[in-house]
């Protein structure tokens, strides 16, 4: 009870993001990145390995955007165009030009080269087929829904393959679900193609937004698991659930991810605590509230550190008060 996971990214290593920045001034090759992505995926596979987590990520040392990332590696989309944000920043926003196909499975190798580090296992990691829709330009289906669901169908045979390589959790994360509430219907179905039929753990996660809106709908959300961010709203977010009995599992984000502060141990035992007043322990898995690729690596494995502890501790006062309710 109580696993220990994260929700994907983690932070890249210094030369990983200089060799990166190289490579786009055509300094180095495929082949030198390709090499440094690994070496970055190994050390992050030993740490968490160290730290005692229970469901390793790769951490996606070999993805920029999470969405330009399977954009590129299908057919039907179009080199992206760069888009301002806000202020002065742009990112690159794939167009969808052409009938979307996957040539070719896009994460397996990755989780395999991932899962042969480590004898825990490792979490496969796809990006929904509603943010992926969201967050790119179409050009060439006739609605929202006729492009989600196209995408849909590849997002599912990449699912079906890791699966088939041994993936026993695959995370699907949905982040802009949580920006247009009122498409979570379309979201539900796409995701529901992605995830029928499958016998491995299936997950969503879903950054923090108009939780009103979307809290309704939730459980009608066709996984076996619901990530949610809780630590930086300092769990106020329990109050949804209370005196409900939520039927699925819940990832419960203990750790701010926008902060660079280290939750004490403390604070993250008081957090768990509050969670299991509202959910059974065996509903729980434990995890930063949101991809840790934001922080610096010293302060994401910080997190990771206290995250272990304090469930570890929480784990041994659940143990020593089931056995006081035998006696
Ligand atoms: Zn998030």
């Amino acid at each position: 009870m109580l696993l220990t996971t994260s929700v994907g990214s983690l932070p890249k290593p210094e030369y990983l993001t200089k060799a990166r920045s190289q490579v786009r001034r055509g300094e180095l090759g495929p082949e030198q990145l390709r090499a440094l992505e690994e070496q970055a995926t190994r050390e992050w596979i030993t740490i968490q390995d160290e730290l005692g987590i229970d469901i390793i990520v790769d951490g996606e040392q070999y993805r920029g955007d999470m969405v330009a990332y399977f954009a590129e590696s299908l057919t039907g989309f179009k080199q992206s165009e760069l888009v301002r944000s806000y202020g002065n920043r742009y990112y690159r926003k794939p167009i969808i030009v052409g009938p979307i196909a996957r040539p070719r499975p896009i994460t397996v190798g990755w989780w395999r080269f991932a899962q042969r580090l480590t004898s825990r296992p490792v979490k496969g990691m796809l990006t929904g087929p509603y943010t992926v829709m969201d967050w790119s330009f179409n050009e060439y289906y006739p609605s929202r829904r006729a492009t989600t669901l196209a995408i849909a169908k590849v997002i599912r045979e990449e699912a079906r393959d890791l699966e088939r390589a041994g993936a026993q959790y695959i995370q699907v994360d949905e982040p802009a679900i949580s920006t247009r509430p009122e498409e979570m219907d379309l979201a539900i179905e796409a995701l529901g193609l992605v995830t029928h039929g499958l016998t491995a753990k299936t997950i969503t996660h879903i950054c923090y937004g108009d939780f009103k809106a979307i809290g309704p709908k939730l459980q009608r959300l066709p996984v076996d698991q619901i990530d949610l961010e809780f630590a930086n709203r300092n769990f106020e977010l329990l109050d949804f659930f209370k005196g409900k009995r939520f039927p699925k599992e819940v990832g419960l984000g203990v750790v701010d991810v926008h902060s660079h502060r280290t939750e004490s141990r403390d604070e993250v035992v008081a957090g768990l605590r509050k969670a299991l007043q509202v959910f059974q322990p065996e509903q729980l898995y434990v995890d930063p509230d949101c991809g840790l690729k934001t922080r610096t690596p010293q302060e994401a494995i910080a997190k990771l550190k206290v995250l272990v502890e304090a469930t570890r501790a929480v784990r041994d006062e659940l143990r020593t008060d089931g056995t006081a309710h035998h006696r």
